[in-house]
C-alpha cells in the first residue's frame, strides 16, 4: 500500500474469551503519546462475539473510536479469520500506524497482515517514538540486547509493528471518557482449519506475568529442590515459579516461564532471584520489578547490584530459614 491518505493511530485490541488482554490496552498509552506527536487520533480494532460489554473498554484506557467487529464466527480466535477481518478493516480505514500486542497470538497475526498488506512489519518493539520526517520510530534490541535498533518504514503504511507485552505501563481506566464507537460488517471467510476443543489447563498455574509474586531461580539452584520453591510459593496468592533462560535450554521448564529479553518481561510486586547471577539479559526481563529479592552464595553477583534486599548464602540454607520465619508470621498470635 502506497502513503497517502493513511491517518491515525490504531490498536489492535485482542480479546479472549470476552475478557480484553492487557498487553493490548497498556499499548494504547504509547498510541496516546505518538498520537499527539502526529496531532492525530488514537482508535482501537476489536474482534469477537458478543462484544456490548467490552466496546466501551478501549475508551476508558484513551482510544477516541473503537471500531468493531461482533460476529459468530470470530467467536474464537482463528488466525485466518481475524486476519482477513483486521486486513479488510486497515483497507477501509488506512491507519498510518498500526499496533499489536506481542503476545501469543498478536505475534502469529501481525506478520500475516502485514503480508497480506504488503507493507513493513517490526517484531518485539519496546519503545516507539516519531522521527522528523513523521515517520514512527520502532525501536528494539537486537544482539542481547547491547545495541538499539531504530527501524523505519518510509514507504510502505501502516506502519506496523508489535509490542513486548508489560513494557508500557498500562494507562489508567477513566470511566468518564468519552469516544466513537463503529460497528463494522466485513466478510468472514471460511477457514481452511477447524478448531476441534478447547482443553482447560491447569487453575494451579498462573502465567508469570500475571503474578504479583515470582519465585525465580536460575543455573545456581538444583530442581531436586523444587519443593522449597513450591513452599515458597504457597504463602503468596498470586504467585508463580519462573526461570533464568539456562533452564528453559536444559529443557527443566517451557518457555513461557522464561523472563528475560528473549522470554518474558514482568514486573511483579516481588520478585525472589535463586540462584540467578543478574546477567544484562536476564535483567531486562524483571529490572521494572515492584520489589527484587535475592539469593546467592557469591557475594559478587551482579544481581545485588540491581536488587533492593540480597541475602548472600547458599539457597538450600536460606530458604528453609526464609520458610520458617513467613510460617511465624502466619501463625495466629
Ligand atoms: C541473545 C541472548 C539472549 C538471552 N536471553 C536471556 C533471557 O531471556 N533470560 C535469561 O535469563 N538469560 C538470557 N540469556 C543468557 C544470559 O546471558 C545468562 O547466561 C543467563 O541469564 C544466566 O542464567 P543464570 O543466572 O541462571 O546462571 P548463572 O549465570 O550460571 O548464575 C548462577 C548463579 O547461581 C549462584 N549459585 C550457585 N549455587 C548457588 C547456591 N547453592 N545458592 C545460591 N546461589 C547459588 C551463582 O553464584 C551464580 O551467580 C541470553 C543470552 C544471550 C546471548
Amino acid at each position: 500500500m502506497s502513503k497517502e491518505k493513511f491517518e491515525g493511530v490504531y490498536v489492535y485490541i485482542e480479546q479472549r474469551k470476552g475478557v480484553i488482554q492487557e498487553a493490548s490496552l497498556q499499548l494504547l498509552g504509547e498510541a496516546r503519546k505518538l498520537a499527539e506527536k502526529l496531532k492525530t487520533e488514537v482508535s482501537a480494532f476489536l474482534i469477537g462475539y458478543q462484544l456490548k460489554k467490552l466496546v466501551k473498554e478501549p475508551i476508558y484506557y484513551g482510544a477516541d473510536k473503537v471500531i468493531y467487529v461482533d460476529n459468530k464466527e470470530c467467536a474464537n480466535y482463528n488466525p485466518e479469520i481475524y486476519k482477513t477481518v483486521l486486513v479488510q478493516l486497515v483497507m477501509k480505514y488506512k491507519p498510518e500506524i498500526f499496533l499489536i500486542a506481542g503476545t501469543k497470538y498478536g505475534r502469529e497475526l501481525a506478520p500475516s497482515i502485514a503480508a497480506d498488506l504488503e507493507t513493513g512489519i517490526t517484531a518485539d518493539c519496546t519503545a516507539f517514538d516519531i522521527d522528523e520526517k513523521g515517520n514512527l520510530l520502532q525501536i528494539r534490541p537486537p544482539f542481547g540486547g547491547r545495541v538499539h535498533a531504530y527501524i523505519i518504514t518510509p514507504e510502505k503504511r501502516p506502519q506496523m509493528a508489535t509490542a513486548r507485552p508489560n513494557v508500557f505501563p498500562l494507562p489508567e481506566r477513566n470511566v468518564s471518557r468519552k469516544g466513537e464507537i463503529i460497528k463494522e460488517e466485513t466478510e468472514v471467510s471460511k477457514p481452511s482449519m477447524a478448531l476441534i476443543k478447547f482443553e482447560k489447563g491447569s487453575e494451579a498455574e498462573i502465567p508469570i506475568e500475571k503474578a504479583e509474586v515470582l519465585i525465580s531461580f536460575g543455573r545456581g539452584f538444583n530442581l531436586e529442590d523444587a519443593h522449597l520453591l513450591e513452599e515458597l510459593c504457597d504463602f503468596f496468592l498470586k504467585s508463580s515459579i519462573s526461570c533464568s533462560r539456562p533452564i528453559v535450554d536444559a529443557g527443566l521448564m517451557p518457555r513461557s516461564r522464561q523472563v528475560g529479553q528473549t522470554g518474558k518481561t514482568v514486573r511483579p510486586k516481588l520478585y525472589l532471584a535463586i540462584g540467578i547471577s543478574g546477567a544484562i539479559q536476564h535483567l531486562a526481563g524483571m529490572k521494572d520489578s515492584k520489589f527484587i529479592a535475592a539469593i546467592n552464595k557469591d557475594p559478587n553477583a551482579e544481581i545485588f547490584k540491581f536488587c533492593d534486599f540480597g541475602i548472600i548464602g547458599d539457597y538450600k540454607e536460606v530458604i528453609p530459614l526464609l520458610i520458617e520465619e513467613l510460617k511465624k508470621k502466619q501463625a495466629p498470635s
